[in-house]
């Protein structure tokens, strides 16, 4: 119920300015994003690639609706590409990338080719893009641009979400040798026609669709902060004799950084992803939605006057 009342507010531009003027909201973003500009993203990334981390970085920003806003996305990363080259920092740092920060709801020719600039630019670079998933009216046209993008840089990874009912299918069909696939839950409200509701049901559908990648010939990305999940897949990494080379764990930049290390620490490939630029409010109200634990520190940090 929470949930769903946050991801409406999500949607809504007069709770998105009301938080964004709130006194504090600044300090609140500040744990979740890295900052607003370019170089922000690159000091946040040497501090994690220095920590032993590796990262993946998100240029915030969805739903665009004017080609000019995709082009801008599309400059973006190109320059964060270049500046992350020239700093060192590949192939330890790649980007993700949101089909409709590319023009996805209008035009799919449009986000294609912007994606694969951006492409171009990982493998100049000598790095690699992972295209988000995002609600499930755009998961078809999104695995299309992936098979499209993969025919000349076949590294792109997919991300596929284990609360939606298709996906143990899309798991299969992507678990070949060469494939990099993240698992996730699942961000975003989606009806029971198309998802599983509770949180058993994803956890269940979590632990499948990680049985099929683990087993099979691709490169799993296990993005999840729940302590069960990441047991299971240390377990599967035993029993499937998968080192730190052929897959790794993700988690969220400001979230569970203990955790992070630790599994670092253990030897494993931990990557963290790391959202800047200054358009987090749609980020951050998922990130409030997944845990209400966040909600009243966020609140907390809203009414504070200190
Ligand atoms: C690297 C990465 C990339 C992602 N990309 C996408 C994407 O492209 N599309 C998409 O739809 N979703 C994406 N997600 C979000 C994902 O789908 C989930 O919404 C999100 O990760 C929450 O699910 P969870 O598996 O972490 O665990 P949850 O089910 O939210 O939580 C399970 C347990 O994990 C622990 N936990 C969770 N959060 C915290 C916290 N803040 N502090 C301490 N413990 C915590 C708690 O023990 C909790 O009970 C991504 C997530 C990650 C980590």
């Amino acid at each position: 119920m929470l949930r769903s009342v946050i991801l409406a507010a999500s949607r809504s531009s007069q709770v998105e300015r009301l938080v964004a003027t709130a006194p504090y909201t600044r300090d609140v973003v500040r744990r979740f994003v890295a900052g607003a500009a370019t170089e922000d993203a690159l000091r946040a990334t040497r501090g994690l690639v220095d920590d032993g981390l590796a990262v993946t970085l998100d240029h915030l920003g969805e739903d665009t609706v004017r080609p000019e806003q995709a082009t801008a996305t599309r400059d973006e990363y190109l320059k964060l590409l270049k500046m992350l080259g020239d700093a060192g920092l590949t192939p330890a740092a790649e980007v993700s990338v949101k089909l409709s920060a590319l023009g996805q709801m209008f035009d799919e020719q449009l986000a294609y080719d912007n994606a694969r600039a951006i492409c171009a630019a990982a493998d100049a670079a000598g790095t690699t893009v992972t295209l988000d998933m995002e609600d499930h009216t755009t998961t078809d046209s999104t695995l299309e641009v992936l098979s499209r993008l993969r025919k000349d840089f076949p590294s792109t990874g997919a991300v596929l979400q284990a609360y939606l009912r298709r996906t143990e299918s899309d798991c299969r069909e992507l678990s070949s040798a060469g494939s990099r696939v993240r698992l996730c839950k699942g961000a975003y409200k989606e009806p029971e026609s198309v998802a599983y509701q509770s949180a058993r049901e994803v956890d269940k559908s979590y632990v499948r669709c990680m049985n099929i990648l683990m087993s099979g010939d691709g490169y799993p990305m296990l993005a999840t902060h729940d302590p069960r999940m990441i047991a299971i897949g240390e377990d599967r990494a035993r029993w499937f004799d998968r080192g730190p080379e052929r897959f790794e764990f993700q988690m969220l930049y400001g979230i569970r950084p203990e955790e992070q290390a630790r599994l670092a620490g253990d030897g494993y490939t931990v990557r963290t992803y790391v959202p800047y630029g200054d358009e987090w409010y749609g980020y951050l109200m998922r990130r409030l939605a997944e845990r209400p634990a966040n909600l009243v520190f966020f609140g907390r940090a809203l009414i504070s006057k200190k």
